[in-house]
């Protein structure tokens, strides 16, 4: 059986299971999650995350020197930004048409009155930019910083790219280690059928599915607005930018999708969805090792289309209307707070407190959404990470074409 096969039925089943846990006693479930799918799920992440810091390094420091030129970097730098950019920006529309048309917050009963929130301060977005360059680039790699991790890479490749043969030694050495940590990714995929079952089960047993009562409509609005920007937003992209099939892509790129669900964190799908990208959709290296840890590290779709609808929801339990300058102000401060989002469980709620803020809407609101985020953060990861290789894939598919275009003889 294939691993998209295997993983499909481990999906299905942990959302079974993990319904069936959520009505079932709490003594049965505590036991089960605590012996059998904690201890499966953490050791599964545990296997993935201890390779994330190593790939990120060695691909694109291989990635950066395979680009060749700086230039090419500066090209392909500039393309993946703006994408990334301009693709969070129409995430957030998206969630706030359809907060505003679906009005999760209206109806339902809502008890504002005990909400609590202590906002976890964000870090700040000018700070986060300057240290994008690390004074210690192995503390950034210890912490896992993956901002100063990819930049320190990049100065490594480059310097690798042009000193050439000088440096040979070096970067046969890089290639040697990533033919290493290709084979474990390649070993660690084999278990994510079953770490991909128990997390999910977990998750899903523990979140408690009775709780959801009034939050079901803020849910709804929430996984109406991920499925509008997963099936037009990046198809139209695919098929207009990248000339190339949608429905190819998202066979092809499925399991990826399916781990970054279970795990809920973009950098620990990261090298599970390199992988994919690369060997399933035939993304170049050079692109996939660049493009995709940036975006697990600064592109995110699914948390700015849950921070829209949120904000708007909050707005309405709270009756407060936003005028057009707040609308404007929640776009740019969710693009930036999206940004600033590490790709782990639950980040985007912390940031979600920099946009509420913003606009003067209360940080309290965000108990109100706690208990549901979840299972909304399980899919809102696994639209995050498949923006990142919408782009990747993009891009390899232009430089494919530019490159044949180019080696055709010319009469
Ligand atoms: N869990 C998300 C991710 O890793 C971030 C978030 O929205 O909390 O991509």
């Amino acid at each position: 059986m294939s691993l998209t096969k295997k993983i499909i039925i481990a999906l299905i089943l942990g959302v079974i299971v993990g319904v069936g846990l959520s009505f079932s006693s709490p003594e049965l479930f505590a036991p089960i999650d605590t012996y059998i799918l904690n201890p499966i799920g953490q050791l599964f992440l545990n296997l993935i995350m201890m390779i994330v810091v190593p790939i990120v390094f060695v691909s694109i420091v291989l990635g950066t020197a395979g680009l060749g030129e700086p230039a090419k970097l500066g090209k392909i730098g500039l393309q993946t930004i703006s994408f990334y950019i301009v693709t969070t920006a129409v995430a957030l529309i998206i969630g706030l048409g359809v907060g505003y048309i679906l009005e999760p917050g209206k109806e339902g009963v809502f008890d504002v009155s005990s909400a609590e929130y202590e906002a976890a301060s964000a870090p700040p977005i000018m700070e986060t930019l300057i240290n994008i360059i690390p004074t210690n680039p192995i503390e950034a790699m210890t912490t896992g910083n993956m901002l100063q991790i990819i930049a320190f890479a990049i100065f490594i490749g480059i310097a690798l790219a042009v000193l050439g043969e000088k440096t040979s030694g070096i970067s046969r050495l890089f290639e040697q280690f990533n033919e290493i940590l290709i084979f474990l990714v390649n070993l660690i995929m084999k278990t994510a059928p079953y770490g991909a079952f128990a997390l999910i089960a977990s998750a899903i047993g523990d979140a408690g599915l009775d709780a959801l009562g009034s939050m079901a409509m803020y849910m709804v609005a929430v996984i109406i607005a991920l499925i509008i920007h997963g099936a037009f937003t990046y198809s139209l992209a695919i098929w207009g930018l990248g000339k190339a099939s949608p429905l190819k892509f998202y066979k092809g790129f499925f399991p990826a999708m399916s781990v970054a669900f279970s795990t809920s964190s973009s950098s620990a799908t990261l090298p599970i969805s390199m992988r994919v990208a690369q060997e399933n959709l035939g993304v170049r290296k050079s692109i996939s090792s660049f493009v995709q840890p940036l975006g697990a590290t600064i592109n995110m779709d699914g948390t700015a289309i849950m921070q829209a609808v949120a904000t708007i929801f909050i707005a309405q339990v709270y009756a407060i209307s936003l005028g057009f300058t707040d609308i404007v102000m929640i776009i740019l401060t969710a693009t930036l707070a999206s940004i600033g989002t590490a790709g782990v469980p639950g980040v985007g709620l912390i940031m979600l407190a920099m946009v509420l803020n913003q606009i003067g809407l209360p940080v309290e609101g965000i108990a109100l959404i706690i208990g549901v985020d979840r299972l909304l953060d399980m899919l809102r990861t696994s639209l995050n990470i498949t923006g990142d290789a919408t782009c990747a894939y993009i891009i390899s598919e232009n430089e494919k074409r530019n490159d044949s275009k180019k080696a055709q003889p010319t009469i």
